[in-house]
């Protein structure tokens, strides 16, 4: 059984130029360790709230960069232009959600439900093994 938390939150970046809400519910809260999140993050895996769209504004002027996903579809990352903090991601197989960092979002509220692309997960990244581990991604939420 799925928790959906219901959150009105704002977030800013570090630099203060661009920030972002979200005010609706939480879909999903999942934790990706695909080689692209790797990269990014600098370490084993992201951790990032699946929110709607619709239910996401933001301030300030971002940056956008898409790249192929390890799941075929292109995912695009939006983020400050002065300090690089990603404010959300979009993949092209659900244009009407967001993925949202948990860390930008803050709040005692992320509890991660499942693992995506846990075929390229590193033993010395640590997660829950009490949640779902999927090899690549879930289809729906
Ligand atoms: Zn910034
Ligand atoms: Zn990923």
């Amino acid at each position: 059984m799925t928790t959906r938390p219901i959150i009105d939150t704002q977030a800013t970046c570090s630099c203060g130029a661009t920030t972002l809400t979200v005010k609706g519910p939480v879909l999903s809260m999942l934790l990706c360790a695909c080689l692209d999140c790797q990269k990014e993050t600098g370490t084993g895996h992201s951790a990032v709230a699946l929110v709607k769209a619709v239910d996401v504004t933001t301030s300030g002027t971002l940056l956008a960069f898409s790249r192929p996903a390890a799941s075929g579809a292109t995912t695009t990352r939006h983020f400050c232009p002065q300090c690089g903090v990603t404010l959300y991601a979009q993949s092209s197989r659900a244009p009407q959600t967001m993925l949202v960092p948990a860390g930008l979002l803050g709040g005692d509220w992320f509890n991660p439900n499942q693992v995506i692309f846990a075929r390229s997960h590193t033993e010395w990244d640590t997660l829950p093994e009490t949640i779902p581990h999927y090899e690549t991604y879930r289809e729906g939420l």
